[in-house]
């Protein structure tokens, strides 16, 4: 699932491709429950003439704000892509949403599994409002982190991965942060000490920073993995420390990298550097 670095990546490659300042003619659906809100055909008339002023990205969602107040939100969820494509080019089976731009262009949104979700709506604060605060934001203080996990009881790794807490980490960043921080994804949010919560609010930034500077996380090469608009592959897989990296050596003290599962989600652990204490 594309996460933040992987989500600004899109953001960034639609800018760059002059998306903003276009006006959308149309819009055809080909699987309705691919638009959360409104119906099918009452989002196909409302984007009609609709002009992008600004892309954006919350959390894990792909914002456009339109000139006249409207909002239109997308989430990839698992497996959904953008392609950014000629008008001439034929359809693909999973390509269930296109948006025609005036020029010639399409975006369409290519969603294999059908999980990912748009939204077209006058109030985006009724879907962006419950997310938590952003990472990389400057508002995102220590302080601000230690008073939110001081109220928790819950395991830290499904309450980094829960977007009301914090929003755009998932799985490959939250296993990154916790290695960096050296903290134990069991340990209980509450029992983290001064010196912990320094080191999580250090590293998460830090493991997000590296994904954007090498343009997202691509794991393997088959269709369903990230890919931008720009169809560059991120880099990012080669930095990466722990995710994914079972039975190889932890670059910090070369014990074995163990994956174990944490609430359902797979979960990737130096047994030495990260000791589960409580
Ligand atoms: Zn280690």
């Amino acid at each position: 699932m594309p996460e933040l670095p992987e989500v600004q990546t899109i953001v960034g490659d639609l800018k760059a491709a002059g998306v903003e300042g276009t006006v959308i003619t149309g819009a055809r659906v080909f699987w309705t429950r691919t638009i959360a809100e409104p119906s099918a055909s009452a989002f196909c008339r409302r984007i009609k003439d609709k002009r992008i002023s600004v892309i954006r990205r919350r959390g894990k969602f792909i914002v456009f704000d339109f000139e006249n107040g409207d909002h239109l939100l997308m989430h990839l969820r698992m497996s959904g892509r953008l392609h950014l494509i000629s008008q001439a080019s034929p359809r693909k089976k999973h390509e269930h949403v296109i948006l025609n731009f005036k020029g010639g262009k399409q975006l369409r949104f290519h969603d294999t599994r059908k999980f990912g979700r748009i939204y077209l709506t006058s109030n985006a604060d009724k879907i962006l409002g419950r997310l938590g605060p952003e990472p990389l934001a400057i508002e995102f203080t220590c302080k601000m982190l230690a008073g939110r996990l001081n109220l928790r009881r819950r395991l830290l790794k499904p309450l980094l991965l829960d977007q009301t807490f914090i929003a755009g980490l998932g799985n490959i960043y939250v296993d990154e942060a916790l290695w960096e921080a050296k903290i134990h994804p069991c340990r209980i949010a509450a029992s983290l000490t001064g010196t912990e919560i320094r080191a999580l609010h250090r590293a998460i930034p830090r493991v997000l920073k590296r994904g954007l500077k090498n343009l997202g996380t691509s794991l393997g090469t088959g269709k369903a993995n990230f890919y931008s608009i720009a169809k560059h592959q991120g880099r990012n897989h080669d930095k990466l420390k722990v995710f994914r990296r079972t039975d190889r050596p932890c670059p910090r003290c070369q014990m074995k990298i163990q994956r174990i599962i944490v609430c359902q989600r797979s979960t990737h652990i130096c047994p030495a550097c990260q000791k589960n204490e409580t």
